[in-house]
């Protein structure tokens, strides 16, 4: 059972159950996928179908920040907590790193990747980096191939929303991988090339704040924070 918010179906999970969860599909016959909407996704899902069905068509659908638990919380269908996707990849290479798994890295800028794979590999002892490539490619088809021929059990997509989704619902399965996560920024924090908030911010419901402020372009996508809770407000009086 699901909850919904504006149209997206969330998991109702702790952290540690969807690390759990996630195990389970890594261990699964065939290929399956997690995504972790913010209220960003929420709203570009709202306004693009095929976004919304992929997001959908996930086998976890994970709240990924404060602004999700808010909204759902508000609709009178609380979630259990949020779980980051950075906070849920990072507990499932932990339990990958001890069953000497396989993880490739697709996404962010060029050399993004190599450096988070070599940091990774570092920190989690036992993890196999099985391959990297940045999200700037022009074909599909030799990235898919190159995750085929890796053997990779799982891959982290970091090609931002609603690109990560729908590339991950088209092309999961010809992988060959048994997880696929969307992962959004997150390679970028693995390789230190962006900090994530200090704990105190996001204790306090402020990550969202702490990334603005470091990064002030994102403010122009930030509109949509506002517009969710709006649009929230508006479906708990329809209720
Ligand atoms: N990105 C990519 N290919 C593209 C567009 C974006 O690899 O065609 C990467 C981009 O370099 C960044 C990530 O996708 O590393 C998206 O990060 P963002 O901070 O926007 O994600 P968020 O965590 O906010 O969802």
């Amino acid at each position: 059972m699901r909850i919904n918010v504006l149209g997206v179906g969330f998991d109702n999970l702790t952290k540690s159950e969807a690390v759990d969860r996630g195990m389970e599909l890594l261990r699964s016959p065939g290929t399956h996928y997690v995504v972790t909407p913010n209220p960003e996704i929420v709203e570009i899902c709202r306004e693009n179908l095929a976004a919304r069905q992929a997001v959908n068509a996930a086998d976890l659908v994970l709240p990924d920040g404060v602004g999700v638990v808010k909204g759902a919380r508000m609709l009178g269908t609380p979630l259990k907590e949020k779980v980051p996707g950075i906070e849920f990849a990072s507990g499932l290479m932990e339990r990958m790193a001890a069953e000497g798994l396989s993880l490739y890295l697709l996404g962010a800028k060029p050399g993004v990747a190599e450096t988070a794979g070599e940091r990774l590999a570092e920190k989690y002892p036992g993890l196999k980096i099985a391959g990297t490539h940045d999200g700037y490619f022009k074909e599909d088809g030799p990235v898919v191939e190159a995750i085929r021929r890796s053997g990779a059990d799982c891959v982290f997509v970091s090609l931002g929303a609603p690109k990560q989704e729908l590339w991950i619902s088209r092309h999961g399965g010809a992988t060959g991988a048994h997880l696929l996560c969307g992962l959004g920024g997150s390679l970028n924090v693995f390789a230190g090339v962006v900090k994530r908030a200090p704990k105190f911010w996001s204790d306090h419901g402020l990550e969202w704040f702490y990334r603005l402020c470091s990064d002030p372009r994102r403010a122009k996508r930030m509109i949509k924070l506002p517009l969710f809770l709006v649009h929230v407000q508006r479906e708990k009086r329809r209720k």
